[in-house]
């Protein structure tokens, strides 16, 4: 009976990894199985943008896989048994049997960390949240508040994205920080700076955001700001299925992996992309990025390949090379950084800075002649 290799997740990580899996394995050796909840691949890098009214962001999975002989199974994961070896489905075929199992399934917005956010904010980390606070936008009118809470660098980017697009709304950024860009390079924030003046974004530093209401936010030094729309940013979280499953995680439900992203209570189960913990980039833990997602997608299936073929692998190697901002469509930060994420003095602003990004974000859905998109993409 041939092996079975099951992806839970077809994001940036876990479509990688079945690609590749599949140039690396015979057919008749394995079967990989590559199950994600929606048909789509959904393009979160680019959810700001939808949420903005701009564009889709969800290709056809299926042409994603091009050729590649993965057999894609939509549906949702509702449980995985470590002991039987099963993936649970809310839909038929119900139940799935792996012999190996590789867990991507992201991330989602981090709501549940302050009063009124689930009630009353929006978010943009899934496609649905992204569409809903379009359709809140849409409906703003002309002279209306959006706030955008937190300043990392989806509040960056979210902020920039609907204050370009929607010249006629008032955009405000709430951050708990002393400034915008603090872990950049001074020519990287002092343009972050600008461009936000430029776009109309009224930054609020050091606001602590106590409370989401219905028509605005309140403070935590007391003062209340009316808002339309609140969109929450300050941080994603993993999903409970691997904790629930009785994986070792972090404490934000991540599966804690070794050196080759397996994971360390469970052999037979890797985690990559934003649902893994414990992977070292450059020496510094991974943050939540594609950056992060795409390499680790890629490192997974040379590792999983070596193992089914009887060698083994050494560690997984992932650096970051840029910290890569858009400030609505004709403006950005690129800030190249070291392996560890640590900024270089080098930085790209402006158009230029634009187009690199708007050429990486391309580069991470093009299919490349085997199905395996590193051939050709500098990861994000
Ligand atoms: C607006 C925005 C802008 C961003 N910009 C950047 C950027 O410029 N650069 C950068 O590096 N990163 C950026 N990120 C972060 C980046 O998008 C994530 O780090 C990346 O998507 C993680 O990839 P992943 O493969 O781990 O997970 P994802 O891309 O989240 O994919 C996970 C997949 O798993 C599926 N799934 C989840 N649970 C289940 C289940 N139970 N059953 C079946 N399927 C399931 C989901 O439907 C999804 O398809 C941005 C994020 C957002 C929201």
């Amino acid at each position: 009976m041939s092996h079975r290799l099951v992806v839970v997740g077809a994001g940036y990580a876990g479509l990688l990894a079945a690609k590749r899996l599949a140039s690396k394995l015979r057919r008749s050796d394995v079967t990989i199985t590559l199950v994600n909840a929606s048909d789509r691949f959904v393009e979160r890098v680019r959810l700001h943008q939808v949420a903005a009214g701009q564009r889709s962001a969800a290709p056809s999975l299926r042409q994603q896989l091009g050729g590649a002989s993965v057999q894609l199974v939509v549906g949702h994961v509702t449980a995985i048994d470590t002991t039987g070896r099963t993936v649970s489905l809310e839909t038929a075929p119900q139940v799935i049997g792996y012999d190996t199992l590789v867990y991507a399934v992201g991330s989602r917005a981090r709501l549940d960390n302050n009063p009124g956010a689930i009630e009353h904010a929006y978010a943009v980390a899934d496609l649905e949240q992204a569409t809903r606070l379009r359709r809140r936008i849409a409906e703003i009118a002309s002279g209306g508040t959006v706030a955008v809470v937190g300043a990392g660098l989806t509040g960056l980017e979210i902020a920039s994205e609907l204050a370009e697009s929607h010249p006629e709304l008032c955009v405000r950024l709430f951050t708990g920080a002393d400034d915008v860009g603090t872990g950049l390079a001074p020519r990287a924030r002092t343009h972050l700076r600008r461009a936000l003046d430029r776009l109309g974004v009224s930054v609020h530093p050091k606001t602590h955001v106590a409370m989401v209401r219905q028509n605005g936010l309140d403070t935590r030094d007391g003062a209340s700001f009316a808002a339309d729309a609140v969109v929450w940013t300050t941080g994603f979280q993993a999903p409970e299925l691997a904790r629930e499953a009785g994986l070792a995680t972090d404490e934000g439900g991540r599966v804690l992996v070794d050196a080759t992203l397996r994971s360390i209570s469970h052999p037979e189960v890797y985690a990559v992309g934003d649902a893994a913990a414990g992977v070292s980039v450059g020496g510094a833990p991974s943050r939540m990025s594609c950056q992060a997602a795409l390499p680790m997608g890629r490192g997974v299936a040379d590792v999983i390949a070596a193992r089914l073929t009887g060698r083994e692998p050494g560690p997984v190697r992932i650096g970051y090379a840029f910290t890569n901002i858009s400030l609505g469509r004709r403006d950005g930060v690129v800030q190249f950084t070291h392996a560890d994420d640590r900024p270089r003095g080098l930085v790209l602003t402006g158009r230029a800075a634009a187009a690199f990004k708007e050429a990486v974000v391309r580069s991470t859905v093009r299919s490349g002649p085997r199905g395996d998109l590193s051939a050709q993409s500098p990861d994000l």
